[in-house]
């Protein structure tokens, strides 16, 4: 529970200080296509991801650009370290982002809820 809760305030928190205006959704359900597994998306309507960064979002230090440090400071560690986590869990982290539109961080990981719960 503190890895997941690490990871789900990395992601929230770049949510909210990557948004200037619209929203930062956190949303969470039981996978559908992989049983087991737990699906949480964090999705904002903010500044979006160039699609040649994209490929190293998730490298340390790595930030979008220069000026994204100047004015959001931050170290570029979160995700990378957010990925190893997720890894480790066995799950998986990716990104999807339109610059301009936003951005949705989906992240799944397995889970041990009751085989009967309901959905
Ligand atoms: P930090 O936020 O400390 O710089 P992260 O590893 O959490 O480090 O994020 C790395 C970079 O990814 C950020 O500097 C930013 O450029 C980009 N980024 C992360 N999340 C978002 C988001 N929701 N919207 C736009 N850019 C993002």
């Amino acid at each position: 529970p503190t890895r997941v809760r690490q990871v789900v305030m990395n992601l929230v928190s770049n949510a909210i200080k990557f948004t200037q205006e619209g929203s930062v959704v956190l949303a969470c359900r039981r996978s559908r296509e992989a049983p087991g597994f737990l699906n949480l998306m964090v999705t904002d309507t903010g500044a979006g991801i160039p699609e040649h960064r994209i490929a190293t979002i998730f490298d340390a230090f790595r930030q979008a650009d220069s000026d994204t440090t100047r004015r959001y400071g931050g170290t570029g560690l979160g995700l990378a370290i957010s990925h190893r986590i997720v890894g480790e869990m066995g799950g998986s982290l990716v990104v999807e982002s339109e610059v301009g539109e936003g951005t949705t961080f989906s992240c799944h990981i397995p889970h041990t809820l009751h085989a009967d719960a309901d959905d």
